[in-house]
C-alpha cells in the first residue's frame, strides 16, 4: 500500500468533503490505512484512478474457490499478526482422493468427509474443499472421475495433475464450479496457463525456492493469468515457517506484488504432518491439502483454526433468550448465566449432564463472560431483572429462586431486592453444577 502522501499526489485536491472527509489529505490518510475505499472519491480523474488503483489493491490477492455457497475465498489479508486487527479468511482443508479407487472406496472416502463434522461454540467446523488426484495418468479416466465427483459432492475441489491434457480435460469438464488447478510449475508452466486461461480457472504455482517462485508468478502474469495460489513446496517444519513468513511479509510490508497470493501446503501423513499442518494454520497457510486426515487430528486442527480467525475483539455470542434445559416444566429452579458463547456452551453442557430440568436465562452482556461483564459493570442486578422480565422468566419458573453463578456471590443482596426471588449461589465453576443441582 502507497503512503499517505503518495496516495495525495495523485487525488483532485479539491478539499469538497464529497468523500466524508473534510480535506482530500485526510482521505489520502484513511486510503492509506485501509479506512477508505478509491472509489469514496467521486472526482479522480482516470489517470488518478489508474495510478492509484495497483497501489490500493489487497497486498495479497483475494481468490475464490468453487462456486455458490460453498465457495472458499482465500488471501486478501492485510495483518501479519492477528492482534493487529484480524484475519480474515480462515485456512481451507483439503482431503486427497485418488481417480484409482474403486467405486466403493470412494464412497467411502466420500461419506468420511462428511463425518469430519464438529459443532462447537455454535459453530459447525468442517472440511472446506476435496483434492482429486490423476493417479492413474490417464486423462479420460481422470476427467470421468473429476465429473462423478463433482456431482456427488458439493464441496468446491482442487485438480492435482501436471499433466496438461489430462488437466484439461478435467477442468473443462467441470470448469462452472471453478476448480483450482494445482500442478503448475517450471516443467509445463505455459500449457498450465493455457488451461486456466480457458476455463477462467485459479491455477497453483509450485517452485523449490522463493525467488524462483517469484519469476513464475512473473511469468504466468504475463501469461494473462492473475488468479494464482503459491505452492512453496516446503519440506519440513523449518522450510514451511520460513517459506510461509517470507511470502507474508513480503506481500505485507513491503508490498511486493510477486509475492502476494495466497499460500498451498501439501500435508503429509503423520505426526510431522500434523505438526507442519498446525504450525501452517498459525503461520499463514491458506489450503492444505491433506494426504490423509484421521478425525482426532481433525478436531484439534479445526479448533486451532477455529481460534486463530475469530475476531479478537468481538467475543462470539449467542441470543440472549430463556432456554429449557431438560424439558423443564414450572417447578423447574432458574439459573442465569451470559451470552459469551464458551461460557453459554460450557454451562449448557454441564445442565444437560446433570439431567435435572432447569430453566437457563441469558443476560446480554455483549459477549463477555461473568466475572469479566461483572467487572466492566456489564452484568448487574438491573440487567438480570431486565433479562427476566424480557423473556417472561417468572411466568416459566415459579419456583421463586434464582441460582446464580458463585464467581459473582456478592451480587446476592442487590439481585434479592431487585427481583423479589429468593437468591442460591451456585458453584464457581460451571463443571459443579451437577453435583449441585441433583443435590
Ligand atoms: Fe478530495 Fe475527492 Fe474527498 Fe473531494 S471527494 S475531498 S476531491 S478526496
Amino acid at each position: 500500500m502507497a503512503t499517505a502522501i503518495e496516495i495525495f499526489k495523485h487525488l483532485p485536491k479539491k478539499n469538497c468533503g464529497d468523500c466524508k472527509f473534510p480535506t482530500c489529505l485526510a482521505f489520502a490518510m484513511q486510503l492509506a490505512n485501509n479506512k477508505a475505499k478509491l472509489d469514496d472519491c467521486p472526482h479522480l480523474s482516470e489517470a488518478g484512478r489508474n495510478a492509484l488503483a495497483s497501489s490500493s489493491a489487497p497486498p495479497i490477492r483475494l481468490i475464490k474457490v468453487g462456486s455458490g455457497k460453498n465457495a472458499v475465498d482465500m488471501g486478501d489479508e492485510t495483518e501479519l499478526y492477528r492482534h493487529d486487527k484480524r484475519f480474515f479468511h480462515p485456512v481451507a482443508f483439503a482431503l486427497r482422493i485418488a481417480d484409482d479407487l474403486g467405486e466403493d472406496d470412494l464412497y467411502k472416502r466420500l461419506s468420511y468427509v462428511r463425518s469430519l463434522r464438529f459443532e462447537r461454540v455454535g459453530q459447525v467446523l468442517k472440511m472446506d474443499l476435496l483434492e482429486l488426484e490423476c493417479r492413474s495418468g490417464d486423462a479420460d479416466r481422470f476427467a470421468a472421475f473429476v465429473k462423478k465427483v463433482a456431482s456427488e459432492s458439493e464441496l468446491p475441489l482442487v485438480l492435482r495433475t501436471k499433466d496438461a491434457a489430462a488437466m484439461s480435460a478435467a477442468a473443462n469438464a467441470i470448469k462452472e464450479k471453478r476448480p483450482l488447478l494445482h500442478g503448475a510449475d517450471a516443467s509445463n508452466l505455459k500449457e498450465m496457463c493455457v488451461v486456466a486461461k480457458s476455463c477462467a480457472c485459479p491455477l497453483t504455482v509450485g517452485a523449490d525456492d522463493l525467488n524462483g517462485l517469484a519469476d513464475m508468478v512473473e511469468a504466468v502474469r504475463k501469461e494473462g493469468v492473475e488468479d494464482m495460489v503459491l505452492d512453496p513446496r516446503p519440506s519440513s517444519l523449518k522450510e514451511l515457517l520460513e517459506r510461509c513468513t517470507i511470502i507474508r511479509r513480503s506481500a505485507i510490508r513491503k508490498t511486493f506484488r510477486g509475492l502476494g497470493y495466497p499460500i498451498y501446503l501439501s500435508i503429509p501423513a503423520g505426526r510431522d504432518g500434523m505438526l507442519m499442518a498446525s504450525t501452517a494454520v498459525m503461520k499463514y497457510g491458506s489450503l492444505l491439502s491433506f494426504e490423509e486426515l484421521p478425525a482426532s487430528n481433525a478436531l484439534p486442527l479445526m479448533v486451532l483454526r477455529q481460534n486463530i480467525y475469530t475476531d479478537p475483539q468481538v467475543p462470539i455470542q449467542v441470543k440472549p433468550d430463556l432456554y429449557p434445559v431438560n424439558n423443564p416444566g414450572p417447578d423447574a429452579p432458574l439459573l442465569f448465566t451470559t451470552n459469551f458463547s464458551l461460557t453459554f456452551f460450557t454451562v449448557m453442557s454441564d445442565l444437560e449432564k446433570s439431567k435435572v430440568p432447569v430453566w437457563l436465562q441469558v443476560v446480554d452482556t455483549e459477549g463477555l463472560s461473568v466475572l469479566t461483564a461483572y467487572s466492566a459493570g456489564k452484568l448487574t442486578s438491573e440487567s438480570v431483572k431486565n433479562a427476566l422480565q424480557s423473556t417472561g422468566a417468572l411466568e416459566r419458573s415459579k419456583k421463586g429462586t434464582l441460582v446464580i453463578p458463585g464467581m459473582v456471590a456478592r451480587m446476592a443482596v442487590k439481585l434479592n431486592e431487585a427481583t423479589g426471588l429468593q437468591i442460591i449461589v451456585g458453584p464457581k465453576e460451571s463443571s459443579g453444577l451437577p453435583k449441585f443441582l441433583r443435590s
